[in-house]
């Protein structure tokens, strides 16, 4: 169905650095139509040194919402003015709501992580263990609520050591039980701690579209046949780094069940619209083959 864009269409988006290869545009726009809503969802991309103003421009311009995409879900929260308390304690924001000139920050990645992980992993989390590859918003989500979950230790490997310190004093002041190792992404450990682990995430944007043949662990004989190995990234639909893991027996998750997932829980945020039950397995059902067929055929989103 053609959309009518008049005078009364609110405009919602995406806010990111790259936001070209993003899929939110693509999902939103068509939960918008299936919905019959006056609302638009637009890209915006934007320099790291125009951040502020663009998120003073929400405002300015009566947007109803974005999402925060990489890099800027940590530094969006000090231009916020209020910020939910899970998204608070995560320390990272990718939906924002405003209303009556006021801009609130959450975070439906956790969400977004958790659940794609129960429908698709079949994993119990309870007691495990598990290497988390990077230190930057969307590892926040992922670690707290493996947290939540009762994860017994969490390995982080990180080209910057201090974010992940910072992680790990943040979190323990939240969870005191926590088991929270941080390593160089480059160190000899990581194969040892894979080997322990029953789950490996690439929160790293490395291999990401357009840089394919690029992965976060380039050393050979790291995956085992039990690991479930989970990369956030969902374009290319498969990076170098779920190939190599599917190659060595591992079971992959790529991160369109995450995206679509946190997608479901902002569209609630900006309209009120809860997908549930049917209507819910349906939509993912939906934008999911969507997305493999656009793939397929090439076609930009
Ligand atoms: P971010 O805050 O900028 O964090 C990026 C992390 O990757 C940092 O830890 C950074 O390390 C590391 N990194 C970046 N470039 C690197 C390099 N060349 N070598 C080694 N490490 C590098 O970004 P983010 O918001 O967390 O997003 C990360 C990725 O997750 C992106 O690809 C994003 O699209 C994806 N994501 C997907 C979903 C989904 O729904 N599927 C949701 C959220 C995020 P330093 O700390 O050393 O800089």
């Amino acid at each position: 169905m053609k959309k009518e864009i008049n005078g009364k269409t609110k405009i919602i988006g995406i806010m990111g650095k790259n936001v070209e290869n993003s899929l939110s545009p693509f999902m939103h726009n068509r939960m918008l139509s299936k919905y019959s809503l006056n609302f638009c969802y637009l890209p915006f991309k934007i320099r790291e040194a125009d951040l502020e103003r663009a998120i003073q421009g929400i405002r300015t311009l009566n947007i109803k919402g974005v999402n925060i995409t990489f890099p800027y879900k940590e530094r969006v929260v000090e231009f916020l003015d209020q910020v939910e308390e899970t998204a608070r304690r995560v320390g990272a924001v990718n939906t924002i709501v405003h209303h009556k000139g006021i801009l609130t920050g959450y975070n439906t990645d956790l969400i977004g992580f958790k659940k794609s992980l129960q429908k698709n992993g079949k994993f119990t989390i309870k007691g495990e263990k598990a290497v988390i590859l990077g230190a930057g918003g969307a590892a926040r989500a992922v670690i707290y609520s493996l947290l939540e979950e009762g994860i017994k230790e969490v390995y982080i490997f990180n080209r910057t050591i201090e974010k992940a310190e910072k992680i790990k004093q943040d979190f323990y002041s939240f969870f005191p039980q926590s088991d929270i190792q941080i390593f160089n992404l480059k160190k000899e450990e990581l194969k040892d701690k894979i080997q322990q682990s029953h789950l490996l995430v690439n929160t790293t944007p490395l291999g990401m579209s357009p840089q394919m043949d690029i992965t976060p662990l380039p050393e050979e004989g790291l995956f085992y046949p039990d690991l479930l190995v989970y990369d956030l990234i969902y374009h290319p639909s498969k990076t170098l780094f779920l190939k190599q893991a599917e190659k060595a027996g591992a079971k992959i998750i790529n991160g369109l069940p995450m995206l679509i997932y946190q997608g479901l829980e902002s569209f609630y945020l900006w309209t009120g619209i809860k997908l549930e039950g049917k209507e819910e397995v349906e939509m993912i059902e939906r934008i999911t083959k969507d997305c493999q067929e656009a793939e397929k055929k090439g076609e930009k989103r």
